[in-house]
């Protein structure tokens, strides 16, 4: 049992002093990820602010684009007439992720936190660095086959969990956040952290620090756009390997392209190899599986993991082949 003051906030400066309160303050909204984490003792916080009565829980225009209150819940998102019309790649990745109950209860801003589902990690007996720096990884060597082929460290191979964010790594999403020293903007694709030494760390947020909402940039609006989970079954699970991608095509040649990567790091990965190969050429489906293959040429398989690499490959071309009407021939 862990003892931890719970209070409501019910304005975002009242939740920012509340938390600041304790040593180990933490926010929590929808408490999908939160609850268990606490339950098992993985997380122990000293004070717990509620802020789902903060009023961020809109979806409004700005500056051409869309802004998404933190506390917008998933089902929600998904389900939104703008959302669904300029930014379909994100509807798609939120309705791949979790349960309808689990999506009514999760926000924007807590997709945004959730850690990683590393067995491991969830085990109190198991060596974890990210539960406990400096004690050691039991993946490395253990059954890994849901674990990192790209990005990871000695110290940790656990991969992101979310489907939401690898969407909006993709559309170069904005994540605003709100702390006691004031706001700060940060760019999705440098919000969450490869684990480096430092896998403690999941995200670049300070200590304190609320996300209070998410914008979504206009140019990425209306780009054709499709994201592919591949997991173990049809719902309820995890990707194994997932793609996101956005682009514009004028006359026959990639004008644009955004794709992220899934299942394959410890934080959403942007495909920059790949879309540096693209953008300019000609759409066939050797440029596909060239593109693809030159972004996994770094990866790095362990014992049960390799065939995620294979996976991502097909995944990422046949993902374009759809996206471009190009033939996907027998991947
Ligand atoms: Fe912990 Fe990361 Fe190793 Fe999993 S992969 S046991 S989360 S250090």
């Amino acid at each position: 049992m862990n003892d931890f003051q719970y209070s409501r906030a019910t304005d975002t400066a009242s939740a920012l002093e509340l938390a600041g309160r304790s040593q180990a303050g933490l926010f929590i909204a929808g408490g999908t990820n939160l609850v268990d984490l606490m339950r098992e003792g993985i997380v122990r916080p000293g004070a717990v602010v509620d802020v789902t009565r903060l009023p961020l829980d809109g979806i409004d225009e700005h500056e051409g684009g869309l802004r998404i209150g933190a506390m917008v819940r998933n089902s929600h998102l998904a389900a939104n007439e703008l959302i669904r019309e300029r930014y379909p790649l994100l509807s798609e990745a939120i309705l791949a992720g979790a349960s309808a109950q689990l999506r009514n209860m999760a926000t924007t801003g807590g997709n945004l936190m959730q850690r990683t589902r590393c067995y491991y990690f969830y085990d109190g007996a198991a060596h974890c660095n990210k539960r406990l720096p400096g004690s050691g990884c039991d993946a490395l060597e253990g059954f890994n086959r849901i674990h990192a082929i790209l990005g990871a460290s000695e110290h940790c191979i656990a991969t992101h969990p979310s489907d939401m964010c690898v969407a909006l790594c993709a559309l170069d999403a904005v994540v605003n956040v709100e702390g006691r020293n004031g706001s700060r903007s940060i760019p999705v694709r440098e919000f969450h952290r490869l684990p480096g030494d430092t896998p403690d760390r999941d995200t670049n947020l300070e200590s304190g620090e609320l996300i209070t909402s998410v914008d979504l940039p206009g140019r990425t609006s209306g780009m054709r756009s499709k994201y592919r989970k591949v997991r173990d079954r049809a719902s309820y699970a995890f990707a194994l390997v997932s793609v996101a991608a956005a682009l514009k095509v004028e006359n026959g040649k990639f004008t644009e392209v955004r794709i992220a990567l899934g299942g394959v790091a410890h934080k959403p990965w942007r495909a920059e190899t790949a879309e540096r190969i693209l953008t300019g050429s000609t759409a066939s489906d050797e440029l596909f599986e060239h593109a693809a293959a030159a972004e996994l040429a770094a990866a790095v398989p362990r014992r049960d993991n390799a065939f995620k690499i294979e996976l991502a490959k097909r995944t990422i071309a046949d993902v374009l082949s759809e996206l471009t009407g190009e033939t996907a021939g027998a991947r």
